[in-house]
């Protein structure tokens, strides 16, 4: 549990004008999910069941946040078309900007890169009584963990298909990341050890379809899985509930159209031919929770008094299982 991160200075850039970026983010996604521009989800995106029966738990800029009775798995019940998705991930340079910010670059491989990939190190030596020699990172963004790999001495390579991002890391580390479709061209990266997806399958359509790949990919092997994914039963879940008019992260319909629950998440890891081995939570809800007391009382002040507590209310909420994040490592196992 737990993951002491500097978040102020991480989200520097954003901090600067949270109330314009809300504004923007909310015009963005609003345009998004106009009624005629989305269509419909019919089943249960991870266990199946039909998207009928499921509960309606929250609407965010008109995007209707469902959870399905059988696995608990909550979901945007009428999203943007695939290829509207698709469009917006290859060309949105503001997006890719929270990745290939410059000031934050540094920042963000210590603090974030380099734990996630000792802590994956750590979980493959547990299994199998050696450190893994080669990396595969799908959706890796800027590269941040591709590079900390690296430096740690491993074989890393990424997928990307962000053309900004994928230009952020060549001029940034020097080194380029493949921009091929994983779930067609996983075949291309026989005899990997660890395959990653760092907050990457609730953005996609099918989430099971990426995990299924990586199972394809490790089958037989002393491999090992691991995928980051927001949580539904969070203190970042219930505030924006509250203020839902200012979300620009966790329910941010645009790139989450999924939210796991642990249910959901081990779901999907066991219909991939997974089984789960290790479970890490950590999150930001104690900064949603100061971010949105300042927007609310219209006081920066807010963030600076309560800056130096979020590590402490932070820790509370991880222990307690109420944190935005889990990462879920697995091991191949029978494909169901
Ligand atoms: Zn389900």
């Amino acid at each position: 549990m737990g993951k002491p991160v500097d978040i102020l200075a991480l989200k520097a850039g954003v901090l600067e004008d949270f109330a314009a970026h809300a504004a923007r983010t909310r015009d963005s996604r609003t345009r998004l999910y106009a009624p005629g521009a989305t269509e419909r989800v019919h089943q249960c995106p991870i266990c199946g069941a039909d998207s009928a029966d499921s509960v309606l738990r929250l609407i965010v800029y008109g995007a209707a946040y469902h959870q399905c009775p059988e696995c608990s798995h909550c979901y945007v019940l009428d999203r943007p078309t695939k290829t509207a998705l698709e469009q917006f991930y290859a060309s949105d340079a503001y997006y890719a900007a929270a990745y290939t910010d410059i000031r934050a670059a540094e920042t963000r491989v210590r603090q974030v890169a380099v734990p996630k990939a000792e802590w994956m190190v750590e979980q493959f030596e547990r299994l199998y009584g050696r450190k893994p020699q080669s990396i595969l990172d799908v959706g890796a963004g800027g590269g941040h963990f591709v590079h900390a790999c690296k430096q740690m001495g491993l074989e890393a390579r990424g997928i990307e298909l962000s053309a900004a991002s994928r230009d952020f890391c060549r001029s940034h580390f020097g080194f380029d990341l493949d921009s091929v479709n994983f779930t067609e061209a996983w075949h291309a990266f026989q005899g990997v050890d660890v395959v990653t997806f760092w907050g990457v399958i609730e953005h996609v359509p099918d989430p099971l379809d990426l995990l299924r790949a990586a199972a394809r990919l490790l089958e037989g092997r002393d491999g090992l899985v691991v995928a980051e994914v927001p949580r539904w039963e969070s203190l970042s879940t219930a505030v924006q509930t509250a203020f839902p008019d200012f979300v620009v992260r966790h329910l941010d319909p645009l790139g989450h159209i999924h939210c796991f629950t642990d249910s959901s998440i081990a779901t999907a890891f066991e219909l991939a031919g997974f089984a789960p081995a290790a479970a890490w939570y950590f999150g930001m809800d104690a900064y949603e929770l100061t971010v949105q007391l300042a927007t609310l009382l219209g006081e920066n002040r807010v963030v600076g008094t309560l800056g130096p507590h979020i590590p402490v209310l932070q820790c509370a909420a991880d222990q307690g299982r109420l944190s935005d994040e889990i990462v879920l490592a697995g091991r191949p196992a029978a494909i169901l």
